[in-house]
C-alpha cells in the first residue's frame, strides 16, 4: 500500500471549481463555493461487515474512511452507540420479509418514526463535535412542510454549539407533525408559524442566507439533504440489509421511495464501495421526473403536484446531481451547462452515454394516489403488515420489478411509521393506525412556538436575539 492510500480521502465539487476539502469542511459547508456538492474523490472499499455485527459496529466501520482525519473510528463507534439508543428497535434497522423474494428494511425507529432519523441522528452529533473542536457555533435555519422540520430539532436539541430555527406554514401541517416539534423541550431550538405557505417559509430561509451580513453575523448553517454527511450514514443500512438478506454476500437489489435523491445515492455508493447489488430500483409518486427521464432522457421541470406521500412531492431532486456528474466521468463544466440549460429552458436533454451509464444501474417506476391506496390495502391483506403512502411506493415498485424480470431478492426502504399518515391509511383499510407509546402523550404535551408574519425583518430579529 502506498502512503497515498493512507491519507485521509478528500471530497470534489461537483461543479469543478471550489477547493477540495476534507471531511470535517464538508460537514459544514454544505453546499460548495461554487454552487456544487461535494463528492468523495475516491470511493473506499467495504470493510468486512457480517450478519452477526450490531448496526453501531457496522456504523463505524462503513463511516470511518470517509470521515478519517476528522474522526477515528472509535470516536464514530461511540457516536453511533448514543445516536441509536433512542431507536425503539435494538437491530435500529430490522428487516421483514414481505413476500418470496421481497423484504422490508424498517428505517421507521427512530424519534419521529422515519427514515431520516437514522442519517440526522449521526450528523447532529458530528456536527456538534466538530463545531466544539473548532470553537465555533452556528444557527440552523430551516422551512419545514411537516417532517425534515421534527428529525432536525431531534438531532440537534440540547446541542451546545446549534441553535436550531424552524419555520413552518401556520395552520398547515397536520397537528402531530407541528407536536412532534413544538412539544420538544431545550432551550436551542425555536419553532415559528409563519403566516404564509411552505415555499414563503422557504423564501425566508433562503432571504436569510443571501442577506451576507445576517449570514456571517449568526454563521447559518443548513442540515438538507445535500449535505454529504447524511448521504454516507445511509450507506450503512443498504449493507446490514444486504447481509441480513444474504448473509451469504449474494446480489440483492433496492427499492427505494425517491424524493431528493438523497436516500437511493447512498444505495450506489454502497454499490460503487463493492456492495453486490443487482438492481437500484427508483420508486416515484406522481410528481414522476425522474421516471420520465427514464423514458425519455430528458429532465423536465413541472410544477409540484401534492400528493398522499408528501416527503417525495419534489419536481428536481438535487442529490441527482451527484449522479449525474459521476455519469459525465466527472466533468463538472458539462455539470455546469447541462444545469444552466434546465434552469433557462425547464428542460434539458442529458448525454445519450450518461444516460446509458444511468440505466445499466437503476430502474424507475411511479405510482398516483388510487395506486398508493390500493397498494397499502393489498400488502395489509397478503402480509398483514400496514406500510404508510410512501413504502406503498416501493413496494409497488419492487413488484413491478419482479414482474419484469428481476431474480435477485428486493429488499424495499421503509420510509415512514403509517401513523404519520393516518387519513390515507385509514382511507386504504378502513382503520386508524395508532401512534407508537412514546409518541401518543404528544397530544397532551404543551407546545412552544411563534407566530411571525411573512417577513425577512422579524426572522432576523428573532435570530439576533439568539445571540444577546
Ligand atoms: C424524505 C423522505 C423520502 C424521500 O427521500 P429522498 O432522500 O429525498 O429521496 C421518502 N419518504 C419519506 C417518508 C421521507 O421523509
Amino acid at each position: 500500500m502506498s502512503d497515498a492510500s493512507e491519507r485521509p480521502l478528500t471530497y470534489t465539487s461537483t461543479r469543478g471549481s471550489a477547493p477540495e476539502l476534507g471531511f470535517g469542511d464538508v460537514l459544514l459547508a454544505g453546499l460548495a463555493v461554487d454552487g456544487g456538492l461535494y463528492c468523495p474523490t475516491t470511493v473506499p472499499e467495504l470493510p468486512t461487515v457480517t450478519a452477526e455485527m450490531s448496526y453501531q459496529e457496522a456504523a463505524a466501520a462503513i463511516m470511518a474512511p470517509y470521515v478519517a482525519g476528522t474522526f477515528d473510528v472509535g470516536t464514530v463507534r461511540t457516536m453511533a452507540d448514543d445516536a441509536y439508543r433512542s431507536f425503539r428497535s435494538p437491530s435500529v434497522c430490522p428487516v421483514h420479509e414481505l413476500a418470496s423474494g421481497r423484504h422490508l428494511l424498517d428505517l421507521t425507529q427512530g424519534p419521529t418514526l422515519a427514515f431520516k432519523d437514522v442519517a440526522l441522528q449521526m450528523v447532529g452529533r458530528m456536527l456538534d463535535a466538530q463545531l466544539e473542536r473548532r470553537g465555533e457555533r452556528v444557527t440552523v435555519i430551516g422551512a419545514t412542510s411537516g417532517d425534515t422540520g421534527s428529525a432536525a430539532i431531534e438531532a440537534l436539541a440540547n446541542n451546545r454549539n446549534v441553535d436550531v430555527v424552524i419555520l413552518h406554514p401556520l395552520d398547515r401541517v397536520s397537528e402531530v407533525q407541528r407536536r412532534q416539534m413544538t412539544t420538544v423541550v431545550a432551550s436551542n431550538i425555536s419553532n415559528v408559524a409563519i403566516e404564509g405557505t411552505f415555499d414563503d417559509c422557504q423564501d425566508l430561509v433562503k432571504a436569510a442566507f443571501a442577506d451576507e451580513v445576517l449570514r456571517q453575523e449568526m454563521n447559518l448553517a443548513a442540515v438538507n439533504s445535500i449535505n454529504w454527511a447524511r448521504v454516507m450514514a445511509q450507506i450503512v443500512y443498504y449493507v446490514t440489509s444486504a447481509r441480513a438478506v444474504r448473509p451469504d454476500g449474494g446480489p440483492v437489489s433496492f427499492a427505494v421511495p425517491t424524493g431528493n435523491f438523497g436516500n437511493i445515492l447512498a444505495g450506489w455508493y454502497a454499490k460503487r464501495m463493492g456492495l453486490s447489488v443487482d438492481r437500484l430500483i427508483i420508486a416515484s409518486n406522481r410528481n414522476d421526473v425522474l421516471t420520465r427521464f427514464f423514458e425519455t432522457g430528458r429532465l423536465i421541470i413541472e410544477s409540484v403536484e401534492p400528493s398522499l406521500s408528501p416527503s417525495m412531492d419534489i419536481q428536481i431532486s438535487s442529490n441527482f446531481e451527484r449522479l449525474l456528474w459521476e455519469a459525465s466521468g466527472r466533468d463538472g463544466d458539462a455539470i455546469v451547462d447541462l444545469l444552466a440549460a434546465l434552469r433557462s429552458e425547464g428542460r434539458v436533454d442529458v448525454p445519450e452515454a450518461w444516460c446509458d451509464a444511468i440505466r445499466a444501474e437503476f430502474d424507475g417506476y411511479r405510482l398516483d394516489d388510487e395506486g398508493i391506496l390500493a397498494e397499502i390495502a393489498s400488502v395489509s391483506s397478503d402480509s398483514e403488515l400496514l406500510i404508510d403512502p410512501h413504502t406503498a411506493v416501493g413496494t409497488y415498485a419492487a413488484r413491478r420489478a419482479q414482474a419484469d424480470g428481476v431474480k435477485s431478492p428486493i429488499i424495499v426502504l421503509s420510509t415512514a411509521d403509517p401513523a404519520k399518515f393516518p387519513d390515507a391509511v385509514e382511507r386504504a383499510v378502513g382503520a386508524r393506525p395508532e401512534l407508537p407509546a412514546h409518541l401518543s402523550e404528544l397530544l397532551t404535551r404543551s407546545e412552544r412556538f411563534e407566530t411571525m408574519t411573512n417577513d425577512l425583518d422579524a426572522i432576523a430579529a428573532k435570530l439576533r436575539s439568539l445571540r444577546s
